[in-house]
């Protein structure tokens, strides 16, 4: 019998780079620089992406999408996102809600939450009243050039 609910954690982080565009939730900034690294950089759509594989116990989404693989280069990160709710639809799971936190410099995220919270609802298939999306700075954490995503997930058995 497999358990009613479960949990997921996800973590990610990347650095700032100049003269990138900035994607936050699959929602683009207004920016002196955006995230490098993997993909589009979307360092709150990985988070939210491992979150929903680690409840389900699947691979983490550097397994699934190798970042030394160069088709997931510039890839549009909700093709990560969709991949690990086809996942939890698969093992028999659907998402109840999310909860997240950004920790970055700038910009400031309280402007846009809403829109990243319907963006990140709409990519999930849920309400945008079970989307949290917070914001800190990085007080004493010399974090300054990089911007951190954490998240939680809650699914529940479907049926
Ligand atoms: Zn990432």
């Amino acid at each position: 019998m497999k358990p009613g609910t479960r949990i997921g954690y996800g973590w990610d982080s990347h650095e700032f780079k100049a003269g990138i565009p900035l994607k936050i939730g699959g929602v683009t900034l207004t920016h002196d620089s955006g995230l490098g690294g993997h993909s589009d950089g979307d360092v709150l759509l990985h988070a939210i992406t491992d979150a929903l594989l680690g409840a389900i116990a699947g691979p983490d989404i550097g397994s699934l999408f190798p970042p030394s693989d160069p088709q997931w280069k510039n890839a549009d990160s909700a093709v990560f996102l969709g991949e690990a709710l086809r996942r939890v639809k698969a093992a028999g799971y659907e998402l109840v809600n999310l909860d997240s936190t950004l920790i970055l410099s700038a910009p400031k995220i309280g402007p846009h939450a809403d829109a990243i919270r319907k963006r990140v609802a709409g990519l999930c298939g849920v309400s945008p009243d079970c989307v949290g999306i917070k914001a800190k700075t990085p007080e004493g954490m010399g974090t300054e050039n990089a911007a951190i995503a954490n998240a939680v997930v809650l699914l529940q058995r479907e049926g």
